[in-house]
């Protein structure tokens, strides 16, 4: 896996001083702090999501995180959050601002039947399932269940783990069980896509037909540590590179989808909500 990268540029200010081939260097990745003292100083800091700030500054997402995310954010939501941030793959996990978004957006929505491609340590499933009524129900699959197992407790805790039906291994299979069966169709309220980028336009051909009308499909990083803008040269690592391609894709076939209406949101990495309309 990746070390921590923060994918920076500069105010819009200054980049508008300069000419094109000057702004095209303004894209770079500087390597976070990983355990100096720099880091322990910063203890209560952000650190997972540093790299996936589109803000325009750190500061600004750290007072986001302070005044509106942290002090309303659940115990059990923190308890998971502070056990993931030691998980070697902390990465992957969704920022607790995005966390607080989904959990409103569900209760905005009244989702009951609801889907999550990707769980990792289960931080937007607990979003999710502290969101939903009592006899709510998530589809949670992912290819693995040992870091499922690692949030599994904090979650059973908190009273929510009854909602969750954890499927074991890769998606695809199991959505096309699922849209062989018509009773599946249209059944879904929200679905929560966060998982292999390289199938996200697959994903959605099978999606499409298993939310329902006026529902929600959020497919979530959609604007990719923001190099989804960084000119050809820039230094991207080589999985930011890769998946790069699959994300632009991804954002034109939805943007041209007219069984969809579409907004795309710089919340965490960038989520593009989707709601069926035909
Ligand atoms: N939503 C999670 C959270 O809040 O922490 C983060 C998910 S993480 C970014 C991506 C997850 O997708 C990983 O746990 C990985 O195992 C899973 N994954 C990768 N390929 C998959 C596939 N083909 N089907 C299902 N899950 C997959
Ligand atoms: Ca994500």
């Amino acid at each position: 896996l990746p070390t921590q990268v923060t994918f920076t540029r500069e105010s819009k200010l200054s980049q508008s001083r300069k000419t094109e081939k000057q702004q095209s260097n303004l894209w770079r990745f500087v390597p976070m702090a990983t355990n100096t003292q720099e880091q322990q100083s910063q203890a209560g800091r952000h650190q997972e999501v540093g790299h996936k700030s589109l803000l325009q500054s750190d500061a600004l997402y750290q007072y986001i995180l302070e005044t509106s995310v942290y002090p309303r954010e659940p115990e059990p939501m923190k308890e998971l959050r502070e056990l993931t941030a030691k998980h070697p793959w902390n990465l992957m996990t969704t920022s607790a601002d995005e966390g607080q978004f989904l959990n409103m957006l569900l209760k905005l929505i009244n989702a009951k039947n609801t889907m999550e491609i990707g769980v990792y340590t289960g931080y937007s499933l607990l979003a999710t399932a502290l969101a939903l009524p009592d006899d709510g129900k998530i589809l949670a699959m992912d290819i693995n269940r040992e870091n499922y197992e690692l949030g599994l407790p904090v979650i059973q805790k908190a009273g929510v783990a009854h909602k969750i039906d954890f499927k074991e291994g890769p998606a695809m299979p199991a959505l096309d069980q699922l849209v062989e069966d018509e009773k599946n169709h249209g059944s879904f309220d929200f679905v929560f896509v966060d998982a292999d980028k390289d199938n996200y336009i697959n994903y959605h051909k099978r999606l499409i037909e298993l939310v329902k009308v006026g529902g929600l499909i959020g497919y979530d990083n959609t604007l990719w540590n923001g190099s989804v803008v960084a000119p050809p040269d820039a230094p991207l690592r080589k999985y930011v590179r890769y998946y790069r391609d699959f994300v632009l894709e991804l954002n034109k076939a939805l943007a041209a989808d007219p069984r969809i209406e579409i907004c795309m949101l710089p919340v965490g990495d960038g989520i593009t909500l989707c709601r069926r309309v035909k």
